[in-house]
């Protein structure tokens, strides 16, 4: 069912709380290091501020185990940067919850912003904790959630808030619904690229995917897994003894649906797991007992490319090698400029390591959308249902 947007609400002289993802890396003296994030907010921020409202921001910030963590787990970086970025104070207040916390957004006026510190410090917050979510949920009129990099989990600051407060979503998680989502009902022919590191990892959006795409393209780590289980000797590359069985299904499902399942053909193979290490490209048939393949070869990156000539849709996750290393990086690089050179289709990117390589190799506007969801993005592509989206009011 269609769910609220930010377009559906009225915000005017409404006390807004908005749950955004500013869970930004911070150096040791507390700088940003990349400010992504709170750029990407900036929309849907100074949209509930045009039309008048004030307006109240939570978010997480890493992982909070312990006392010390709140001293470098702190939001406070945040505020002073989003001021800059929309050239207007932001309020910190330096609580999630209290009177202090209470009487700074009960003395807001329209227009104004107030941040609380990191939804983390409070214990309740992971696990979703009933009165936290219901106390969060006093503090304002209305709910927006924009926060698509935790809506896979169901914590008080997104699911527990929405089920106390009518609740919309902003522009950030309307647009990545609109892309990952558009995965289903796409242009034909739909080709889903995957790599990565383990088959575990990607199970279940092969297994999605294979019931949507025309053609299904896998490198990475985990094509060894694929060779393995065709006879292949893999010599000494990642492999999961225990998916043998299941990447033999996967090969006979993609035979039932009528789906080409398209392997490597080649592989950089290396002495070891090091960038300095001995390296060269052998055929996938004769790759050596004793060296592991770190990337796809040349031929597999020409016959990949081939492949993805004629899409209309492609939906890239996981890395073709192991890009974090020079001379493992060709792969991931040439596919990433074969899906890029696609003059007319839809090309979507899922995934941390996936969306990191792309817009470190300048990639960024190449694409029709990169997912900044991670996590959730996958499990976007793995067709679940994602808790924090579920959670947002029908329209
Ligand atoms: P994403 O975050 O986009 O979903 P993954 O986390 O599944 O991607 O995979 C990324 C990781 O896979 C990278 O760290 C990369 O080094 C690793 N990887 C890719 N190919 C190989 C390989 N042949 N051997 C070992 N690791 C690999
Ligand atoms: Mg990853």
């Amino acid at each position: 069912m269609a769910k609220k947007t930010i377009r559906d609400a009225e915000f005017n002289g409404k006390t807004v709380l908005l749950r955004a993802d500013f869970n930004v890396p911070l150096d040791k003296n507390l700088n940003i290091t990349d400010d992504n994030r709170i750029k990407a907010e900036l929309p849907t921020i100074n949209y509930i501020l045009d039309e008048g409202a004030k307006l109240v921001i939570f978010s997480h910030l890493g992982k909070v185990k312990t006392e010390e963590d709140k001293v470098t787990k702190t939001l406070k970086p945040v505020a002073t940067r989003l001021s800059e970025l929309l050239g207007k104070n932001v309020k910190f207040a330096g609580e999630t919850r209290g009177e202090k916390l209470e009487s700074i957004i009960s003395n807001m006026n329209n227009g104004e912003i107030v941040l609380v510190e990191n939804t983390r410090f409070e214990k309740g917050e992971t696990k979703n904790d009933e009165e936290l979510g219901k106390y969060w949920a006093s503090l304002g009129d209305i709910f927006v959630n924009d926060a698509f990099g935790t809506a896979h989990r169901a914590h008080a600051s997104n699911v527990g808030i929405a089920n106390n407060l009518e609740t919309f979503f902003g522009l950030l998680i309307e647009k990545e619904i609109k892309f990952l989502g558009s995965v289903e009902n796409s242009e034909r022919p739909l080709v889903a690229v995957l790599g990565g590191a383990k088959v575990s990892d990607k199970i279940a959006v092969i297994d999605n995917l294979i019931e949507k795409a025309d053609k299904i393209i896998i490198g990475g780590g985990m094509m060894f897994t694929f060779l393995k289980a065709m006879g292949h000797s893999i010599g000494t590359s990642l492999v999961e003894d225990d998916k043998l069985e299941l990447a033999s299904s996967l090969i006979e499902k993609a035979k039932l649906k009528n789906v080409e399942l398209i392997l490597p053909i080649d592989t950089v193979v290396a002495e070891k797991f090091d960038n300095d290490a001995k390296h060269f490209t052998v055929s996938v048939s004769d790759i050596p007992e004793d060296m592991m393949g770190l990337d796809i070869g040349d031929e597999s990156i020409k016959l990949f490319s081939e492949k993805l000539k004629n899409a209309k849709t492609v939906v890239w996750n996981g890395p073709m090698g192991v890009f974090e290393m020079p001379s493992y990086a060709n792969g991931t690089l040439g596919v990433l400029k074969a899906i890029a050179d696609l003059e007319d289709a839809i090309t979507i990117i899922g995934g941390g390591d996936s969306a990191a390589a792309a817009i470190k190799n300048g990639y960024s506007d190449r694409f029709t959308h990169i997912s900044t969801g991670g996590g959730a993005s996958l499990e976007y592509l793995e067709g679940k249902i994602l808790p924090g989206i579920n959670a947002i009011s029908d329209k």
